[in-house]
């Protein structure tokens, strides 16, 4: 009787480990969210609270501010990636906003390529950039070209923040191999309350249904507090949807073509 069980286990044993092959590669992987939070470096509202969440965000850091290196160190230490939020002229707006370093549309592409590569080494951590406003460097071929140059000596991923439609980014960093990505979605602006920040996280997660990978932007600053809170609030929604939140280079590892829509233009 006892061998009887006994066979009768070995032969049903190959049927179990069929059934637990196929079931494996049937369940398709959850859908990934990066958060990448902008405009760190100041001393700005939102900076500890945003670090202190317990989330692998993306954190990107403009160069040159009083805590730029101090927090890049701190963020890295709190296990988030670290990125360089690099000012870029845009076609309307203060040049005020820009902030030190800024790559400025009539830089040749060498001057632009060398001013990304002192704020690239004035940031310890740094896996990739994206760009601080910028609307008008984007689609200025020399000026862009020579940032993207910098990006990819250094092995630096690119996420174009979306501030035009006409961004030569995707186009460039296709042909130059640069892993990049375009953000999808804004998580705040800069009236946002918390309730609103929640929204675009439900938003989101929504859109993860048709779009396996989604990058999604918030920052610090005069509403940096309202998108900490509606972060934390609005994390139920990915929780439902099984997302998983990733670093911003987890989801720039193909260089797929996507078709960059919705954008924010200023
Ligand atoms: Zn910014």
């Amino acid at each position: 009787m006892t061998h009887v069980k006994y066979w009768m286990a070995l032969c049903l044993l190959p049927l179990f480990f069929s059934y637990y092959v196929t079931s494996v590669n049937a369940a398709s992987p959850p859908p990934q969210v990066s958060l990448i939070i902008d405009d760190f470096g100041g001393k700005v509202k939102g900076v500890e609270e945003m670090l202190d969440l317990d989330l692998p965000l993306t954190i990107a850091i403009m160069p040159f501010m009083e805590d730029s290196h101090k927090q890049a160190v701190l963020a890295a230490e709190k296990g988030h990636e670290v990125m360089l939020h690099l000012p870029m002229e845009p076609l309307k707006g203060k040049a005020s906003w820009l902030g030190p370093g800024a790559i400025r549309a009539e830089m040749t592409k060498e001057e632009a390529k060398q001013a990304t590569q002192k704020a690239i080494d004035s940031l310890p951590h740094v896996k990739g950039l994206n760009n601080h406003m910028g609307s008008k460097v984007v689609e200025t071929s020399e000026a862009i070209s020579g940032v993207l140059e910098a990006a990819k000596e250094n092995q630096l991923y690119v996420i174009d923040s979306g501030t035009n439609p006409r961004s030569l980014i995707p186009e460039l960093c296709e042909s130059m191999g640069i892993p990049y990505e375009v953000r999808d979605v804004f998580l705040d602006d800069t009236l946002s309350s918390a309730a609103e920040v929640r929204q675009q996280m439900k938003h989101m997660a929504q859109r993860t249904e048709s779009d396996a990978k989604t990058i999604a932007i918030g920052h610090v600053g005069i509403k940096g507090e309202e998108t900490v809170t509606g972060i934390k609030e609005g994390l139920s929604f990915l929780k439902s949807t099984g997302t998983e939140i990733v670093p911003a280079s987890r989801l720039t590892l193909s260089n797929l073509s996507r078709n960059p829509f919705s954008f924010w233009e200023y």
